[in-house]
């Protein structure tokens, strides 16, 4: 058996209108020339000259208050979905001295700093959105937008009390563990020294904004931004677009990932000109939003929405394996597919294939080599719709994909494409290279100065780095071990929330757990299993919990173990931060190399096994 896609497709029946040997080479070659040897160096941390890039807009400036110098029994640090679902899962397991530390002037995380026109969740919000029975409320879209989502997040905030103690427009500068007290110390940008017995701590992956390394960024004296901190000051207009700001301005945008994809049809409507700069294009999928049908939210009843995550949560993970270049488990009888739609449509048409003719036996390589027939299949269509809907041909080609969906994050847009048409709208794709520098008066490439008014770099977010520099703060265990050192060789825990030498401390968010592209679902199981386990220890008079160096071991062994799986699937990825910007190791800094590779459904069956048991198992406890 050799690698033929050609004859895994005959044997299985498959129908394609391309070669898929070829698309295999053309991957690789489009891959070849987009790997870089400075991998995360390319790019700019925003500190120092840069700083200004990550002031929050959204506030006033020169908030003081005094400092506190006070004691609680759970602090939360993050005030995004993940710290507001620990807080309400707290607040149900009783737990009355709870407060949420958050950088930004309100709750809402992603949702509070993203703001840029069209930001709205990827992920069907009746899964996306959390809580929705708690709190007896309906998305009024399918597809809600962020201000939507940040209202949600506020209502959570009120609803479990976790306004009261909050302190925003705070940003935590050290944790250490006070041995002899056995509760945290932890300081703020406000000279706040405050103690807590535990500590969850849930920064969020993509909480800091990153800049391409490119030279002249500083020099440029034009108007310029990142995507997540929105001048609507500059462009005027909001969310729904209306950008009339920049009606007589020449605008460039860095970037096509699923940020720019959601805002370019909003410039492009608004601006004077616009300048798009494309290193690698997105997979721009159908989005088809549509207000909430009355008729259907008359049909729901209780537990539906539990049910429905679910169900979303199982369609993924059929194509879970494929993520992890496994084949995908026959199923005698697949579930109904609740939620339907472009996520889902991935991995079903990916399972279609091998149900068609279940008759046939395929060994695991074969397997293997259908799903990625299945993935090239799906690719095809998201080409061949860039081709249907962009008129220039050449626009159109440098639109089109080519690497396996799971590469990127997919994407999902009915307006993208369509605005490459308009007069006022150019492409300037660099052919995998990015921009070559900035200047005074605007962006150079290829030997050419484009000059415009305005720079928006849809640039993305730090995930390479490690976890204490995405942190903004490092954490001082005990005998003095920092989490940067110990972690310095990459995530060291147990079940993703615990590491030995850090009692008390949870970590909640993307530290070896089981990761879902509804990531709300992963938060909220994640704060169920720390308020148990907060529940638990006040029940039992236990004061320090910590996670055994062993359990600890066993974990990380595992989680490297299946990491293997992934890692020829990513090596072979066109860079980007899925696969540490092409650099894919089992270790800890890329986005999906240090996750669980087994997936999110086993992941959660393990935390409901391990909570069943009540032993506590891989904690010790004084
Ligand atoms: P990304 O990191 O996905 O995209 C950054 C973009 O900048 C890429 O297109 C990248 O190109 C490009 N780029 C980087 N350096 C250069 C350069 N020197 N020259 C030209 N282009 C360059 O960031 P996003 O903010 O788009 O998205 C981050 C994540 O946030 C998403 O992946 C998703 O997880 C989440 N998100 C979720 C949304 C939702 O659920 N609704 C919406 C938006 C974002 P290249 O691809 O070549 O690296």
């Amino acid at each position: 058996m050799t690698d033929d896609l050609n004859a895994v497709a005959e044997k299985t029946g498959m129908e394609l209108d391309f070669d898929p040997n070829k698309l295999r080479d053309k991957y690789r070659d489009e891959r070849d020339r987009r790997v870089r040897q400075d991998g995360n160096q390319q790019y700019q941390d925003i500190s120092g000259k840069f700083a200004h890039f990550i002031d929050d807009p959204y506030v006033e400036p020169g908030f003081t208050r005094e400092p506190l110098f006070d004691e609680v029994e759970v602090l939360v640090i993050g005030g995004g979905f993940g710290g507001l679902l620990a807080g309400a899962r707290l607040r149900e397991a009783g737990v009355k001295s709870l407060r949420i530390i958050e950088k930004g002037g309100d709750f809402g995380g992603t949702w509070y700093w993203n703001r840029y026109p069209g930001a709205q969740c990827d992920v069907e919000a009746y899964v996306y959105l959390p809580l929705l029975e708690e709190m007896n409320y309906i998305p009024k879209e399918r597809y809600s937008h962020a201000p939507e989502i940040m209202a949600h997040t506020q209502a959570i905030g009120r609803k479990y009390d976790l306004y009261d103690d909050a302190l925003f427009q705070t940003e935590v500068t050290g944790m250490e563990w006070d041995e002899a007290d056995e509760k945290w110390i932890i300081t703020t940008t406000h000279g706040d020294r405050m103690k807590a017995r535990f500590v969850a701590m849930s920064n969020g992956p993509l909480n800091r904004p990153k800049l391409p390394a490119v030279a002249g960024i500083e020099d440029f004296k034009g108007h310029t931004f990142h995507t997540s901190r929105w001048d609507y000051d500059y462009t005027g207009g909001n969310n729904e677009g209306n950008l009339t700001g920049l009606k007589d301005k020449r605008v460039a945008i860095i970037g096509t990932g699923a940020t720019a994809i959601q805002c370019i049809s909003f410039l492009g409507e608004s601006s004077k000109e616009l300048l798009v700069f494309q290193r690698t294009p997105s997979s721009v999928d159908v989005r088809k939003n549509a207000p909430t049908d009355p008729e259907w939210v008359k049909k729901l009843r209780p537990g539906w929405h539990q049910k429905r995550v679910e169900n979303f949560n199982v369609m993924m993970s059929g194509g879970q394996s494929s993520s992890a270049s496994k084949p995908k488990p026959q199923k005698k009888e697949e579930p109904e597919n609740e939620v339907d739609d472009g996520w889902t449509d991935i991995f079903r048409s990916m399972s279609e294939t091998e149900s068609k003719r279940p008759e046939l036996v395929l060994s695991g390589k074969e397997k293997g080599l259908l799903n990625e027939l299945s993935d090239q299949k799906k690719m095809q269509e998201i080409r061949d719709r860039a081709a249907a809907i962009v008129d220039d041909p050449d626009t159109a080609e440098a639109l089109k994909a080519y690497y396996r969906q799971a590469c990127k994050r997919p994407t999902f847009h009915d307006e993208y494409l369509q605005t490459y048409n308009l007069p006022n709208v150019t492409l300037v794709d660099t052919l995998g290279q990015g921009v070559d520098r900035i200047t005074e008066k605007g962006i150079l490439f290829n030997g050419k100065e484009y000059e415009v008014d305005c720079i928006i770099f849809a640039t993305g977010f730090e995930v390479g780095t490690n976890y204490t520099n995405k942190s903004g703060y490092d954490i001082v265990g005990r005998n003095k071990v920092t989490l940067s050192d110990k972690w310095a060789d990459g995530l060291k825990t147990f079940h993703g929330f615990f590491s030995n030498g850090f009692p008390n401390c949870f970590f909640i968010g993307m530290t070896q757990t089981g990761l879902t592209a509804n990531m709300t679902h992963m938060l909220n199981e994640q704060a169920q299993h720390v308020a148990h386990i907060i529940d638990q220890a006040k029940q039992d008079n236990v004061s320090v919990l910590e996670a055994t160096e062993e359990a600890e071991t066993e974990w990380v062994d595992e989680i490297m173990r299946l990491a293997k799986l992934g890692e020829s699937f990513y090596a072979a990825c066109t860079p980007g931060y899925y696969n540490n910007e092409g650099q894919p190791g089992g270790g800890g800094n890329g986005f999906l190399s240090g996750q669980y590779g087994r997936g999110p459904v086993e992941f959660f069956k393990i935390l409901k096994q391990w909570r069943e048991d009540g032993k506590m198992q891989g904690l010790k406890t004084s």
